[in-house]
């Protein structure tokens, strides 16, 4: 069998949570909270399954969803969005993400994205018979060297891929980010695909940065978001796509073809939950912020070293004044002998570049973070 992609193994995340359940390992591997999603968005999905809402949901997403997206963007962004022509709901965000990459990809075309990258999008470019060209980010905050990212822009270069707040960095950009962005990309054919799953999730009084706040960006932007995340609900895999009209049109021809729709009792459901409990989203920065604090706390007398996470679910640390293993023998030592499981970055780069940093998840009840630093101390 000829493979299409003899590089790539099973992704990090199930590995290290096959990992954590073979060593019933408490899991700060995979990103997924261990506390459940809002009761009242529960009550709304075991209607509409009651409901009989069974059958497939248009191909664009229910109506009455993409209505309260566009009042969201609307309102968080201040991005005048069509329901119908420019908002699309797909099965998680990892599907919105290959579908605008499909769409818009083919042989030839570069495809630019930042290590340590999200590990889908990778895989996605090549799919489309793209290259990818990956340009790592700055060390030690994970920001964007403008430099080589300018250096890197071409004639060939078709799409540049951001994600902010950034996983596994859990770094964030500001606005002079965007407009650099915008900058460097004006008036060549550049699209821009901006993975912002993790927008309720920014610290320490920082807003999140938006392509669709960004008129500029905003025109030749696919962003993709997830309720998976907004609602702690990663199981559901629900998210959406805003892009211009154009831009939709192309993304749909690959997403019909692809899910052609999503579960549809659950859009009904999240529908009316944006639409009653508004104030959800607005909670969860602070929410989050205090999971991160706990956990740093927690962990501040162990023999990591880390700067607390400017957004994102996740914390980085490095591991070097404990072990001088790579980072892959080290989670797989930390999993197996002492009964956690993290996410190592090698990962995530293209070119590893010999890491001793590994990924914390910390959306998990306080009690799972103080049975994981009492371990943690100790090392
Ligand atoms: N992008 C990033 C940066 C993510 O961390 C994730 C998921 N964890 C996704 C995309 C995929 O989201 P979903 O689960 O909605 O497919
Ligand atoms: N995005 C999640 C993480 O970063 C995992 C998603 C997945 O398992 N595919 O942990």
């Amino acid at each position: 069998l000829r493979s299409k992609l003899p590089q790539v193994g099973t992704t990090i995340f199930t590995v290290m949570t096959r990992m954590a359940q073979q060593h019933n390992a408490i899991n700060l591997s995979q990103g997924f909270p261990d506390f459940d999603c809002p009761a009242a968005l529960r009550e709304r999905v075991s209607f509409y399954l009651n409901d009989r809402r069974n059958q497939y949901a248009p191909m664009t997403g229910v109506a009455e969803l993409r209505e309260q997206i566009a009042l969201k963007v609307a309102q968080l962004y201040g991005c005048q969005a069509d329901a119908d022509q420019e908002i699309t709901v797909t099965s998680g965000a990892t599907e919105a993400l290959f579908d605008a990459i499909q769409a818009v990809i083919g042989s030839g075309d570069e495809v630019i994205m930042f290590d340590p990258a999200y590990d889908s999008y990778d895989p996605a470019v090549q799919l489309a018979g793209g290259t990818p060209v990956h340009i790592p980010l700055t060390v030690p905050d994970y920001g964007i060297d403008w430099q080589a990212l300018s250096d890197a822009i071409n004639d060939r270069t078709r799409m540049i891929i951001i994600n902010s707040p950034h996983n596994p960095s859990g770094s964030v950009l500001h606005r002079s980010d965007l407009d650099q962005l915008a900058e460097l990309i004006r008036d060549r054919d550049i699209l821009v695909l901006s993975d912002e799953v993790y927008e309720h999730m920014v610290f320490d009084g920082a807003r999140h940065e938006s392509v669709l706040s960004h008129p500029e960006l905003r025109e030749r932007s696919f962003a993709v978001f997830s309720f998976g995340k907004t609602y702690h609900a990663t199981g559901w895999k629900a998210a959406y796509c805003v892009a211009p009209a154009a831009l939709t049109a192309e993304f749909r021809k690959v997403h019909q073809f692809v899910t052609f729709t999503s579960t549809s009792f659950i859009q009904y459901a999240i529908a009316d939950f944006m639409r009653d409990c508004p104030e959800h989203h607005l909670e969860l920065p602070a929410f989050y912020q205090q999971k991160r604090d706990t956990f740093c706390s927690l962990i501040e007398p162990s023999r990591f070293t880390f700067t607390p996470s400017a957004g994102t679910y996740f914390q980085c640390v490095d591991f070097s004044a404990i072990s001088d293993l790579t980072d892959m023998e080290f989670v797989t030592w930390l999993c197996q002998e002492h009964g956690v499981a993290t996410i190592p970055l090698s990962p995530f780069y293209a070119h590893a570049p010999g890491s001793s940093i590994i990924r914390f998840c910390f959306c998990k009840d306080d009690s799972t973070l103080e049975q994981a630093a009492a371990i943690l101390n100790k090392l």
